[in-house]
């Protein structure tokens, strides 16, 4: 889709339909509330249900025996790509003095084998991609255990396929490594500026990379073309797919175990907030619908987005959903949050967001590097600058809770941390240095 790049005036006449535009476009942080928020029962218009969130962790659990033996590191969850949820109450006393409560983190950044959320939507649409062809081919049995995928007779049938990806890095990183390992082409379309270290953990692990000048968008372009163009080529396209969104919503079942083996309970008297990190807002969009399909209404879920990079933000304040992009009101995309670094938002996502995010808050590239740097020092956490987005929720959502009369006494916080354990460490003490020095 093209950049429409609108003119002063026509800039102006959106500002005095929709106010915060300017201070966005200003790019100055902003807290926005949705009023088109929508009580689960009267959500009309969601384009999945409970149920095909149940049949995703089913094909998860299908393919369990798969990913125990591919990566040993999930042997102790017995092939469960999951992570565990934390209370951070040094943070909280330090940091968020004001806030009733607990604060607690969801470890993404400790998911294993990609370090990050996207092992939920990545691993899971190029894992139901592998089922489907593998049962269309007449090759997999309906009762037949999943070690079968580690065969040589698998890789080889999945060696006549490729996959094809655009990526800023994350996404790229956990298509790449799950796809090579099923036997898959996979081509990963990135950006010039995209992390060496990314490019050189995909090569290392069989994957080509395909480096591209300019905006990521046209990485993502070319990556389309070259993988439609092979009968055999599937392109997992971030800017559109049920599947990944699915993937993501999967991990509000295992929340809500965590919950409760936590003895947290969700209700009026204890509402639940979550904090997502939110790039095209697949993974946020995805978890907030499976958080609200299982936990309902007393879990209000917000999105965070870099000021730069406010794509979910303009197309809810708009209703433009992904017709429009951050560029169209001149604003760069220029964040170090390259996890976030996303100027248009995804289709598929964006329409249930639309209903069920409570709202969105944006933050600067600095507060992202000073609340990493305070969580390193309190909890001995550390994650990549996007993943810190969600740490300053709490102190965001005061007028939400008054004008829906939310009591906030015995809430719940949950931070989604979502990237972080593969970051390499002189990265990482940059990060870490350039936040303990700003002040
Ligand atoms: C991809 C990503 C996000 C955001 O997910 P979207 O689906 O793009 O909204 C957040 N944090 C990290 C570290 C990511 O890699």
């Amino acid at each position: 889709m093209t950049i429409i790049v609108f003119t002063q005036k026509e800039i102006i006449e959106w500002q005095s339909q929709y106010p915060i535009l300017k201070e966005i476009i200003e790019l100055r942080p902003v807290f926005w509330m949705n009023p088109n928020l929508t009580k689960m029962d009267e959500a009309i218009s969601l384009p999945l249900t409970r149920k095909d969130i149940e049949d995703a962790e089913l094909r998860w659990q299908r393919f369990a025996p798969f990913l125990e033996r591919t990566f040993p590191e999930t042997s102790a969850t017995n092939g469960v790509i999951e992570s565990p949820l934390k209370e951070i109450s040094q943070m909280k006393n330090k940091h968020l003095t004001e806030m009733d409560g607990k604060f607690y983190l969801k470890c993404d950044h400790e998911l294993p084998v990609a370090g990050s959320i996207k092992a939920r939507g990545g691993f899971y649409e190029v894992l139901q991609y592998a089922e489907k062809l593998a049962i269309e081919s007449g090759m997999l049995r309906n009762d037949e255990d999943y070690e079968v995928f580690l065969t040589d007779r698998f890789k080889s049938f999945f060696n006549q396929y490729s996959i094809g990806v655009g990526s800023t890095g994350n996404l790229g990183l956990s298509i790449g490594i799950i796809s090579a390992k099923l036997g898959f082409n996979v081509s990963v379309y990135m950006s010039m500026d995209a992390k060496q270290w990314k490019k050189d953990l995909l090569r290392k692990n069989g994957a080509e990379v395909l480096e591209f000048e300019g905006d990521f968008s046209e990485a993502i372009k070319a990556g389309r073309e070259a993988t439609v163009k092979n009968p055999k080529g599937y392109f997992i396209d971030d800017e559109d797919s049920k599947h990944l969104f699915l993937g993501y919503s999967t991990a509000a079942l295992r929340l809500e175990k965590q919950l409760k083996a936590k003895d947290i309970t969700v209700d009026a008297d204890h509402p639940l907030f979550v904090y997502l990190p939110c790039g095209v807002g697949g993974s946020p969009g995805g978890i907030t619908f499976g958080l609200k399909q299982v936990l309902g209404d007393h879990v209000h879920c917000f999105f965070a987005e870099p000021t730069h990079s406010p794509s979910v933000l303009i197309g809810l304040v708009t209703g433009e959903l992904d017709n429009i992009s951050v560029q169209d009101f001149g604003i760069d995309n220029r964040t170090e949050a390259d996890g976030l670094a996303v100027g248009r938002p995804s289709r598929f996502a964006t329409v249930v967001s639309d209903q069920l995010t409570s709202g969105i808050y944006t933050l600067e590239d600095d507060e992202l590097y000073r609340q990493l740097a305070y969580l390193a020092d309190t909890e001995e956490i550390y994650l990549e600058p996007s993943a810190a987005a969600g740490l300053i929720g709490p102190k965001q959502i005061y007028r939400y809770a008054e004008e829906n009369n939310i009591k906030l006494s015995h809430a719940n916080h949950i931070a989604w941390a979502t990237g972080g354990s593969l970051v390499p460490e002189k990265d990482m003490q940059m990060f870490y240095n350039k936040g303990k020095n700003l002040k």
